[in-house]
């Protein structure tokens, strides 16, 4: 008989818990005897390490296929080994693609399985692996010819995963901007290996359920799969976002149909106190104190931008945005010293309004990374709440962050998103590490006072804003606990992510 492919083991920097530098190893071998050994490490597997922005010592498995993850997941419950799943790697600023536990193996899906499976026009819809990025969409929308009739929607960032990012609840910018809001029907795998349909993907297609020679993840799809989202019975998609409850395995998204027209615009307002979407601009600056309050307003005289921008765009046929543009300036307007730009109004080649003029009609770029150029070796952590949209919370948001990042005796970068009924306030800066940890963690406490909670966040503060959402004492925790233990009995899949600790794992020894 053959033996099996082996893989050449290396200690890694920090073995999982309850793991010794044995049962690691039998774990990498015979991982690497289901995904062969070129995608295990820590074997050599450098276009593994190169994706995202983990460290090289990281344990990673890249399965091949669908089949593949369910056998590595059947494996992990059989030696307890807790695994890290991503589609990308691309987190950046809520923790790369680095895990909750130290020393758990990464595992790296979108790597190989990273096809478009369908776009299709008349639906508009597509039905995506998880490796495929924004980047890649856009591509082939554009090589198809199918961006005449379909818009995509991107985050700041074109280069993550669709998947990734709308299981993490991104957003973009247009108003397809809510990825999961706009996603129908998922492929997911259970922690146990089992694999599951939501939605009408549940509803057999009646021709591929009926050959035998195929696994059900080949089979094709309901043809209502991601039309409908609900299907029958209770709606089960919500709970495998920001979730360690399943590896989504393929995804549906909603497009924009081409809305036939698009006109981008910003609008500055002389007096505040942010400088906002202008840093990237002035980049070049180097500081080592923070900016007072008339560097800022002599900064954004400078650039003819205001202390407020605001960026936008419409959709539609030329005299549909001309009506919207009307009604947009008539209000904006009214607030003395204001002044309306439309990309062509503004001759810098990099404008921060060319920037999001493309990111406005769903087309990805990277710029937005050259806002870590601000700080020599700069890098990200997020700092996103939730609030109401009005005025008053608005400024008391901008206040309390604003006096934190003063006290941290940091620069301030921050923007608002303004969603459906919800407004997303997302502070950015690290000059050091623990400089920029100290008023983050200030702020879950002061925005958890005044009702704001952090829609997302990075590895090291999920524990923390977890415990914000306590209502009735805890009652969201326990019922996310009892899922958790029921489908992840070993507690194997991501424990610890977004604070929800597996039996097995005690919350007060591992919560930070
Ligand atoms: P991944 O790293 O692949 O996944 C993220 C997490 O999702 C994983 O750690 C895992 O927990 C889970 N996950 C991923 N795939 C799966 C799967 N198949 N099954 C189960 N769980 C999975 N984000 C926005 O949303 N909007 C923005 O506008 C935006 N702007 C940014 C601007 C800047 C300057 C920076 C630095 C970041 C920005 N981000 C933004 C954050 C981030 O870059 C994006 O959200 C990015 O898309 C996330 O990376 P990814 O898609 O590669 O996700």
């Amino acid at each position: 008989m053959a033996s099996p492919p082996q893989a050449t083991v290396e200690n890694p920097r920090v073995l999982p818990p309850n793991h010794t530098h044995t049962t690691f190893a039998q774990f990498i071998q015979r991982a690497a005897s289901v995904c062969s050994p070129d995608n295990v490490t820590p074997t050599i597997c450098t276009p593994c390490t190169t994706r995202g922005s983990s460290s090289p010592r990281q344990s990673y498995v890249c399965p091949r296929d669908v089949g593949e993850v369910q056998s590595i997941l059947r494996l992990c419950n059989e030696l307890t080994m807790p695994i890290w799943p991503y589609s990308a790697g691309r987190n950046t600023g809520y923790g790369g693609t680095a895990p909750r536990v130290p020393g758990s193996v990464a595992l790296d899906i979108g790597k190989h399985m990273n096809k478009i499976l369908e776009v299709d026009v008349e639906g508009a819809y597509a039905l995506v692996e998880p490796g495929v990025t924004y980047m890649d969409m856009h591509k082939h929308l554009e090589e198809t010819g199918l961006l005449k009739e379909l818009w995509l929607d991107v985050p700041d960032l074109g280069g993550g995963s669709m998947i990734g990012n709308a299981v993490e609840r991104g957003v973009g910018y247009t108003p397809y901007g809510d990825h999961f809001m706009m996603h129908c029907g998922m492929e997911v795998i259970l922690p146990t290996g089992e694999l599951v349909r939501t939605g009408m993907g549940a509803l057999p297609d009646p021709t591929a359920s009926s050959r035998s020679d195929l696994r059900p993840d080949q089979q094709a799809g309901n043809k209502c799969w991601q039309l409908f989202n609900y299907g029958f019975g209770p709606y089960n998609d919500g709970i495998f976002s920001q979730s360690s409850l399943g590896i989504v395995t393929k995804m549906g998204f909603w497009m924009m149909p081409n809305p036939g027209g698009y006109q981008a615009y910003m609008i500055t307002f002389p007096r505040d106190e942010d400088l906002g979407a202008i840093v990237d601009i002035i980049r070049p600056l180097r500081l080592t104190d923070p900016l007072s309050e008339s560097e800022q307003d002599e900064i954004a005289k400078k650039l003819k931008l205001g202390r407020w921008i605001f960026y936008g765009a419409v959709y539609g046929p030329e005299p549909v945005r001309n009506v919207l543009l009307d009604a947009i300036k008539g209000a904006f307007l009214s607030i003395p010293g204001s002044k309306f730009y439309l990309p062509e109004d503004r001759d810098e080649p990099h404008s921060v309004l060319r920037t999001r003029a493309k990111t406005l009609q769903g087309i990805p770029t990277l710029d937005e990374l050259r806002w870590v150029d601000w700080l020599p070796n700069g890098a990200h952590m997020f700092f996103s709440p939730i609030a109401k949209i009005s005025g008053k919370d608005a400024s008391m948001q901008y206040e309390v962050t604003k006096k934190r990042v003063r006290e941290a005796g940091l620069d301030f970068i921050g923007t608002f998103t303004i969603g459906m009924r919800e407004m997303l306030f997302n502070r950015q800066d690290e000059e050091q590490k623990l400089k920029a940890r100290w008023p983050i963690r200030q702020l879950i406490q002061d925005c958890a006072d005044r009702g704001w909670g952090e829609y997302r966040t990075h590895l090291a503060l999920m524990d923390q804003i977890a415990n914000t959402y306590n209502f009735n004492d805890n009652a969201q925790m326990k019922l996310n606990e009892k899922i958790k233990n029921a489908l992840d009995p070993n507690g194997i899949l991501a424990p610890g992510k977004n604070g929800i600790w597996p039996r097995g794992y005690d919350r007060n020894t591992w919560a930070i």
